[in-house]
């Protein structure tokens, strides 16, 4: 009994000691508003700023930064965590290390990203995962959309079920920011490409989200960069190698249930197939694939109370951040690799290259065990067959899994693209993705492609303003001369892939689709049979 005592004893000795190892005291005023509400409500941008300067207190290790101020006027913050702290990318470069961006709040109303960002910044300066600065420079930008989010009404997400009971607006200002990563209107997607993206150019990117749709069973839904017209290794490493990872780590630390973004309809039950959403580099995940960078897109489950959403995203970032503390090098060698290859791959290519220009989505190779809360049939009313769904959580075997994407539409790849030097807006939206645009120092001749357009269809519904447009057409061989002044774009370039979706006449998410060209093209069908699209594409 005496042995027992003392035993007791001493647990509670080695406990408290390995607490205060842990260093897990923190000031009140590091704390989120979600957890001082008892998650009845998320913070406002100001709520924000004020944690964040309450943790930047008592340490060197985070820098602050603005990202921009909105078009509402509020600031919006970045943090730059990294031991030795460093102020500039210049420093970060200097350090070899990776750089891993964490965003949070894309869409406004879907908040935990923001909230599980605090904590995690909080865990790493003040808890105990300070070692995730060993190897690593982490960039955080909480509260991305802060117009969005700051709009806040009761029930604004209703599939979150009040929970928390204010929240923002999916959008700023109606503008749907994950759809501007190629047209870059906003001023939001201005300032991530600039500050960003182009400014620390981060090895990973992580955009936290909420789901609003399907009762699947997980706590938290993932998806890769999808791989379309990019280099692939990026996307294959995020969804073969470090996804599946985290996703065990998760399990056996937190016995949380994460697993592949998609969706299904209970109405077919049970589901055979679970589907993804888009492929399109207009998401701002799916963009950094075309930049040879990884990506990942997080969705917690809209219908979880909003504490188990915030754990879940909190889960994720660390876990991520741990991932990447670990293989961060490995992972900035495979996007340099991907840098190399894209650049240097004109040299090898011949003119009968052709990638993808329209896409469709496939299944993987694995099916998968799919969680999902249960639906029960019954007879309604009218005799027809319908479900309700229970609070039980099911396994369905064998799953197909809609997770991929594959060419349905290709397109040469050229050597260059041309274009007149009237088309100044063109050649500054190039310039704001980072890619070089040069002028050609003579009149000169080109071989190559114009593709020559009989039709511009529009889409029927608008999209962030915009009736996409697609055109119908075919290639033609022609030699052509341009003139002095006009613009050149070489393929020679590590960032090729996103040259070719930008410009290819038939891209499903180009300047084309972006009505970039409307004017343009209206005014020369209205006095021509056909117009040829004015980017011309030099061919060896
Ligand atoms: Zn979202």
């Amino acid at each position: 009994m005496k042995f027992a005592v003392a035993l007791f004893a001493l647990c509670t000795l080695v406990n408290s000691t390995h607490a205060a190892d842990q260093g897990s005291v923190f000031s009140e005023a590091m704390m989120t508003v979600a957890e001082r509400s008892n998650y009845e409500r998320t913070s406002t941008v100001q709520e924000v700023v004020d944690v964040v300067e309450a943790l930047r207190r008592d340490t060197t290790l985070m820098h602050r930064e603005t990202l921009l101020i909105t078009d509402e006027g509020r600031e919006v913050p970045l943090l730059v965590l990294a031991d030795p702290p460093i102020h500039s990318p210049q420093q970060a470069e200097a350090s070899g290390k990776p750089v891993i961006y964490i965003q949070g709040n894309i869409h406004g109303g879907e908040v935990e990203g923001k909230e599980a960002s605090l904590i995690a910044m909080r865990d790493i300066l003040y808890g105990d995962k300070l070692h995730l600065l060993e190897n690593q420079i982490l960039i955080f930008v909480p509260i991305y959309n802060a117009d969005g989010n700051d709009d806040m009404s009761a029930n604004s997400r209703p599939n979150q079920e009040l929970s928390p009971v204010m929240t923002g607006v999916r959008t700023a200002h109606g503008y749907d920011l994950n759809r501007d990563g190629m047209v870059v209107e906003a001023r939001e997607t201005r300032a991530l490409y600039e500050q960003v993206i182009r400014r620390w150019d981060p090895d990973l990117l992580v955009d936290l989200h909420t789901t609003n749709g399907t009762w699947h069973g997980y706590s938290l839904t993932y998806a890769p960069s999808y791989h379309t017209a990019g280099d692939a290794a990026t996307s294959n490493y995020t969804s073969e190698v470090m996804l599946p990872a985290i996703q065990a780590v998760v399990k056996a630390k937190f016995d949380l249930d994460f697993g592949w973004y998609g969706g299904f309809d209970y109405r077919d039950w049970p589901p055979t197939e679970l589907r993804t959403y888009h492929h399109a580099p207009r998401y701002i995940t799916n963009n950094l694939g075309l930049r040879n960078r990884m990506a990942i897109l997080s969705e917690t489950f809209s219908h979880d109370r909003f504490y188990k959403r915030v754990h879940a995203a909190n889960v994720f970032v660390e876990e991520i951040l741990e991932y990447t503390n670990v293989n961060g090098y490995e992972i900035r060698r495979i996007n340099r690799a991907a840098d190399a290859r894209v650049s240097s791959s004109m040299g090898t290519r011949d003119s009968n290259d052709e990638n993808g220009v329209q896409f469709q989505m496939i299944a993987r190779q694995e099916p998968l065990d799919l969680l999902s809360y249960n639906y029960i049939p019954f007879i309604a009313d009218d005799g027809s067959t319908d479900f309700v769904r229970s609070a039980e959580i099911v396994t369905i075997e064998g799953v197909q899994n809609f997770n991929d994407f594959a060419p349905s539409l290709t397109a040469r790849v050229p050597s260059a693209y041309i274009f007149s030097s009237a088309f100044t807006g063109l050649a500054a939206k190039l310039l704001e993705h980072g890619i070089w645009v040069e002028t050609l120092e003579a009149d000169s001749s080109f071989r190559g492609e114009v593709f020559d357009i009989q039709q511009i269809d529009k889409q029927n519904f608008v999209q962030n303003g915009h009736r996409n447009s697609s055109l119908r057409g075919k290639f033609q061989s022609v030699t052509r001369t341009y003139s002095r002044g006009d613009y050149i774009v070489s393929m020679n370039h590590r960032l090729a892939n996103l040259i070719f979706y930008l410009l290819e006449p038939q891209s499903d998410d180009g300047l084309v689709y972006w009505n970039l060209f409307d004017d343009y093209l209206q005014a020369e069908l209205q006095n021509n049979e056909i117009a040829e699209y004015p980017v011309f594409k030099v061919l060896r």
